[in-house]
């Protein structure tokens, strides 16, 4: 296969933003579970990516909670009123790299798709400025944000999609994920996979088949994306 990008699809949380979720699920555990057990492993692994419906039952599974799918509508609209609180009193702060990573993607003039499962996050993208002036949101071509039409990563579905109103072969894309839902959903759709490890999370990011896994986007030179040398040579 090629490993040559034409066309890029980013997700959200954790990617370009460090919006509150994970805190948000933590917090909204109150009553059903002790919060300190959501870990931030339990979120990457089970939660970060998903559809909040889905994320609602598999972190209520994997905490032991009885009754799970009685309980996780209740769970998943507590997380929903504690992320929007957070978001009111904190804000959502982009990450730098995340932001220089699609200003200089843009000024190369790569397309780009943003896909996150959270319905949440085009408010969280018109809110962050950029350096001319205008809002991060303005940067994508296309904009599959919360379509909840199909199924969540990690279903290829969102990708697929992604790649079609890109007009460019998923072989051709690269996503660009933090959570190990995310790039499972990018290599079903046949699509190339970059992972963030911004949690000391690389070695799940690999396991899932990311292409390659950084730190930082500031590690991803733009022109290295058109000739394949983005990619790190197989072991
Ligand atoms: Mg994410």
């Amino acid at each position: 296969m090629t490993s040559r990008v034409s066309a890029l699809i980013l997700d959200v949380d954790g990617v370009l933003l460090a919006s509150p979720h994970e805190q948000a699920w933590r917090d909204a555990l109150t009553g059903l579970a002790d919060p300190a057990r959501f870990t931030s492993r339990l979120y990457q692994d089970r939660v970060a990516g998903r559809p909040r419906a889905d994320g609602a039952l598999a972190a209520l599974e994997a905490l032991g909670v009885p009754g799970p799918e009685d309980r996780a509508p209740d769970y998943a609209a507590r997380k929903q009123a504690r992320l929007e609180s957070l978001i009111r009193t904190d804000g959502v702060q982009a990450f730098p790299d995340g932001l220089r990573f699609v200003e200089r993607a843009a000024a190369a003039g790569l397309p780009m798709a943003v896909v996150s499962s959270s319905r949440n996050a085009d408010a969280m993208l018109k809110a962050c400025p950029r350096s001319d002036g205008g809002s991060l949101l303005d940067l994508f071509r296309v904009n599959l944000n919360g379509r909840g039409e199909g199924p969540g990563k990690p279903d290829p579905w969102i990708v697929l999609r992604a790649a079609a109103e890109l007009e460019t072969p998923p072989q051709a894309c690269l996503v660009v994920e933090d959570a190990p839902a995310g790039v499972r959903a990018a290599r079903a759709a046949d699509a190339l996979a970059l992972g963030v490890a911004r949690q000391d999370d690389a070695a799940a990011l690999r396991a899932a088949g990311a292409h390659r896994v950084v730190v930082s986007l500031d590690e991803v030179e733009i022109e290295d994306l058109a000739t394949g040398l983005w990619r790190e040579p197989p072991a």
